[in-house]
This record gives structure tokens, C-alpha cells and sequence, in this order.
């Protein structure tokens, strides 16, 4: 091809481009018809991990890794600084295969963030600091409800068990992110249906296993051999704030 003839083309392709409003990704022969009614998409969940390391700078090598297809938008330290490593408009790769309430990609619908923490210590005060500043300042500019913080373990049972059982969930739940009830708690109605409980508080129904252990790990913490009453009065609690708690 000759040089005008390709600058021309050139030219021909950005004017084109610069007319077309927005990509169309349908096959289909669509004709546009442009709104200018859009905003952009919001995370409307929040999951939490654990890093499993020992450094933040091993977290961050792994998260930022091509070979390794996984990252979250944040990481925050032990010692509370906070890194950001995905566009919280763009869809990080943190929950992977994962199930919340009939939803099977919460990738594109949460925002990740990674705790450094290897799973068999306390949580930093500094990072949870840190944690529940962040967490404000996402509730704040997407509107997230109450019952929509939740754990990696929590999404994918199968799986992960972060970000585990030394996470303080209570204290979380006490500035309005995720779920909890405080003992003592009233019994369950004679009659009550845990499976059909978990699975109305978003557990996958088809791992009830795992859901019931991810369950546990959650909210009737080191009570992990807890009698069955228990986890019915709990989950009897939490259906009720979930359902009462303003969206
Ligand atoms: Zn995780």
C-alpha cells in the first residue's frame, strides 16, 4: 500500500472512531441510538482476603504477577499503608470461581481487598485501622449495604478459608460492615430450615458442606464443633438484620 493512500486510511479510521459514541460488542447488526443517560457501573460488594504472607512485599510480587492472574484492588499492610493495585472501576481478579446469593462472578461486582496477614495471626490494630477508614470511604461513594462486606471463604467454601477465623468480623459489624449478633442469642423457631437459611443469607446451597463450615468460621467463631442449636440462633439473628438493616 502506498504511503498517502495508508496515511488517508489512517485518517479515515480515527474520524470514524471519533464518531462511533461507544463500541458496540453485539454480533448483532444494532443500530446505535446513543443515551446520554449512563453513569458507570458500581461495585456493590466488598470481599475481604488474607494474603497468606509473611511481607507485603511478597503480597504485592504475587498480586502484580502476569503469570500469576490474580490481584485485588487494595492491599493494606501490617502496618496500616495501603496499596492500590487495580482501578476500583475495572474488575480484579480476587474471588475467582465463587457463588454469593445466586450471583457467579462477583469479581465484577465486588471490590477485593487484601489484608497481609499469613491466617494464623492476630490482625494488626494499625491495619484494621486502615481497613475501616477505606471501608467508610466505599460505603460513602457506592452505597453498600451492611450484609454485602463479607469473606473470601464466605463466596467460594470449596476453596478458601480467609480471611479466617482470627478476623475481627464483630468489630466490623459494629461500624455498620457485615452482619453480626451477640450472644446470648434467642432460639430458633422449632421448625427452622438452616440450609434454607444460609442459602437465604447468600451461601451456595449446592456446596452445603462447605457453606455450613464457611458459615461457622464466620460467625460462631473458635465454636467451630458448636451444636446445631447455635448455629440456627445465629443464623435466625442474622436473617432478621438483614432483612431490617436499611439497604
Ligand atoms: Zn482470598
Amino acid at each position: 500500500m502506498s504511503l498517502p493512500l495508508r496515511s488517508l486510511l489512517a485518517v479515515l479510521m480515527v474520524s470514524l472512531s471519533a464518531c462511533a459514541p461507544f463500541q458496540v460488542q453485539t454480533i448483532l447488526p444494532v443500530r446505535v441510538a446513543a443515551s446520554p443517560n449512563f453513569d458507570q457501573r458500581k461495585p456493590n460488594y466488598v470481599i475481604l482476603h488474607h494474603t497468606t504472607d509473611n511481607t507485603s512485599e511478597k503480597a504485592l510480587h504475587t498480586l502484580t504477577s502476569p503469570e500469576r492472574q490474580v490481584s485485588a484492588h487494595y492491599l493494606i499492610s501490617r502496618d496500616g499503608s495501603i496499596f492500590q493495585l487495580v482501578e476500583e472501576s475495572a474488575r480484579a481478579w480476587h474471588a475467582g470461581q465463587s457463588w454469593w446469593g445466586g450471583q457467579t462472578d462477583m469479581n465484577s461486582a465486588s471490590i477485593g481487598i487484601e489484608l497481609d496477614n499469613n491466617g494464623d495471626e492476630p490482625y494488626a490494630d494499625a491495619q484494621i485501622n486502615t481497613l475501616l477508614a477505606l471501608l467508610t470511604d466505599l460505603r460513602r461513594r457506592y452505597n453498600i449495604p451492611a450484609a454485602n462486606f463479607i469473606g473470601h471463604a464466605d463466596v467460594a467454601p470449596l476453596r478458601k478459608a480467609d480471611p479466617g477465623i482470627l478476623f475481627p468480623w464483630q468489630r466490623l459489624a459494629a461500624h455498620g460492615f457485615g452482619l453480626w449478633c451477640d450472644a446470648p442469642l434467642p432460639a430458633a423457631p422449632k421448625d427452622f430450615d438452616l440450609p434454607l437459611a444460609l442459602t437465604a443469607l447468600g451461601y451456595d446451597p449446592n456446596t452445603l458442606q462447605a457453606s455450613r463450615r464457611a458459615f461457622r468460621l464466620h460467625y460462631v467463631r473458635g465454636n467451630l464443633e458448636s451444636f446445631e442449636d447455635t448455629e440456627k440462633a445465629m443464623a435466625y439473628c442474622l436473617l432478621q438484620k438483614k432483612i431490617l438493616l436499611p439497604q
